[in-house]
């Protein structure tokens, strides 16, 4: 992927176009800024150029507004990317629905999340749950008619994930906190993505041989370690194929950020 993208970005280049993306953040926590570090990591290498607007954990939402009204009409940003969860005193929805949709590349808008519900073409998916097609893609691994079950409901991940597999033609299960018997309905799917933010909570009990299983957790376990959701050690051994943490889907999102911060920037082009 990074190859293409790579080539991508110099035609773009060669037209006086570098695709920026910026990157806001509220205050100073440990995973939105080793994110950003790997971010800006991953841009510099393929000549994406990187904008961080930090704010104080404390600002007001009027500042958060301010920042995103300064990207909205800046030509020189084709992508925002805005680490979340917010502070509890900013309203999130109102926030992320500012956004210009053509600049929206990790799908927080209202705009982008109704093309993925609605079969439309207007802003992104969310990282994330295109990570998880992409990595399956590049695995050769199809998702029609096989059985995908998905644990997590989330706007992130968890919804948005399972309208793009039934795009696809999977039959999806989708379950949650409040889900009977779980573990017999994940032995039950021939694709299962963990998406609840609960260190190692899936172990062998949940598998069966011959899955594909998908990781989407980053969860640090009472060590300070960063994990999944599932129990890496235990579950490997049975199924066909796992994504590990770190290094999997988290490692697949920054990619995939960048490819839409490129197609933004493309699209900027041809509108031009
Ligand atoms: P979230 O908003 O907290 O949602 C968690 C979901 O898991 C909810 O739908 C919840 O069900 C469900 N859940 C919680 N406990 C459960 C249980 N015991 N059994 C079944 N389902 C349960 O979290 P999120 O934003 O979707 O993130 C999920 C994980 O993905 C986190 O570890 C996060 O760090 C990670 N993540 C990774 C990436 C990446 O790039 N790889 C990006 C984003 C997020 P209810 O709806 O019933 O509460």
């Amino acid at each position: 992927m990074d190859v293409h993208l790579r080539d991508r970005v110099e035609t773009l280049r060669d037209r006086g176009i570098t695709p920026t993306l910026a990157v806001v953040r509220m205050g100073q926590r440990s995973d939105d800024l080793s994110y950003e570090r790997t971010a800006v990591k991953r841009a510099e290498s393929l000549g994406v150029a990187v904008r961080p607007y930090a704010l104080d954990a404390l600002a007001p939402q009027s500042a958060l507004e301010a920042t995103l009204h300064t990207i909205n009409h800046d030509a020189n940003v084709h992508g925002c990317l805005l680490f979340r969860p917010l502070p509890s005193f900013i309203d999130e929805a109102a926030v992320c629905d500012m956004l210009a949709p053509e600049k929206d590349v990790d799908g927080i808008t209202m705009t982008s999340l109704a093309s993925v519900f609605a079969d439309g073409v207007a802003g992104f998916p969310p990282c994330t749950a295109q990570a998880c097609l992409t990595m399956l893609d590049h695995y050769g691994i199809s998702v029609a008619e096989k059985h995908v079950v998905v644990v997590g409901r989330s706007l992130v991940i968890g919804k948005p994930v399972s309208m793009m597999m039934l795009k696809r033609n999977a039959s999806v299960t989708i379950c949650h906190s409040r889900t009977k018997n779980l573990a017999a309905l994940t032995r039950m799917a021939n694709i299962v993505i963990c998406a609840t933010g609960r260190p190692r909570a899936f172990g062998a009990a949940y598998f069966a041989p011959g899955q594909t299983v998908l990781d989407v957790g980053i969860n640090f376990d009472t060590h300070g370690k960063l994990c999944g959701d599932v129990d890496f050690e235990a579950v490997e051994p049975i199924v066909a194929a796992i994504t590990p943490v770190p290094g999997g889907i988290g490692s697949v999102t920054t990619s995939v950020t960048m490819e839409h911060t490129v197609r933004a920037a493309e699209k900027s082009l041809a509108a031009q």
